[in-house]
C-alpha cells in the first residue's frame, strides 16, 4: 500500500498535500515522501520494526532532511491495524496457493 502511494509520488511533486496511510511509513517510504515533499502525513498504525515517523525514529523531525513534514498518528489505528492484518493473511494464503499450484503442475510434468 505504501509502495503504492510511493510510486504515484515518484511522478509527481505533491506540494501542499496530505496523505493518509495505514502504517507507519518505513525510512525508505518516508524518504520518498521527504523527495516528494508532501506537507502532512497521517498514518493508522505504527510500524514497531521500522516506522521512521517517531516510533523507531523520526525522520521527519530529522536535522539531516531538506524538507519537513507534519506528521499525525493514531488515526483510526484499530482499523488500519485489522486492514493490515487481513491483508497480510490474504497474502500468505495467496502464496502458499501459488506455491502447491507450482508443486501440482511440477509433478504433472514428472508424470
Ligand atoms: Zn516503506
Amino acid at each position: 500500500m505504501i509502495r503504492k502511494a510511493g510510486q504515484s509520488i515518484e511522478n509527481y511533486r505533491l506540494l501542499d498535500t496530505t496523505l493518509y496511510v495505514t502504517l507507519e511509513p518505513c525510512p525508505m517510504c518516508a524518504g520518498a515522501l521527504l523527495h516528494s515533499r508532501v506537507k502532512r502525513i497521517v498514518f493508522g498504525a505504527p510500524d514497531l520494526k521500522a516506522g521512521a515517523a517517531g516510533t523507531v525514529l523520526n525522520l521527519f523531525e530529522s536535522q539531516a532532511s531538506y524538507h519537513y513534514a507534519d506528521v499525525e498518528s493514531g488515526l483510526l489505528e484499530a482499523e488500519c491495524r485489522d486492514q493490515l492484518q487481513a491483508f497480510f493473511k490474504r497474502r500468505r494464503k495467496e502464496i502458499k496457493q501459488k506455491k502447491q499450484e507450482q508443486r501440482d503442475t511440477q509433478m504433472k510434468g514428472e508424470e
